[in-house]
């Protein structure tokens, strides 16, 4: 049983705050206005956690797989 990231990009306001924290597993697409995980395993878990607790509007969840 593993978890991974889940963004919410409905309530994503695209502020790249879960980026800068954790660039290998997040990445804001200027394009279509959120950010995406790119790579749910490429970050460890402390950063994940912190960009969850950071986000401004709580759109970052673990979802498990
Ligand atoms: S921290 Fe939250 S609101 Fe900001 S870009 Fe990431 S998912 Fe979107």
């Amino acid at each position: 049983m593993a978890r991974i990231p889940f963004i919410d990009t409905e309530n994503c306001e695209a502020c790249g705050t879960c980026e800068s924290l954790c660039p290998g597993v997040f990445k804001l697409n200027e394009e279509l206005g959120y950010a995406e995980v790119i790579d749910p395993l490429g970050g460890d878990e402390d950063c994940i956690q912190e960009a969850i607790e950071s986000c401004p509007t709580g759109c970052i969840r673990w979802v498990e797989t």
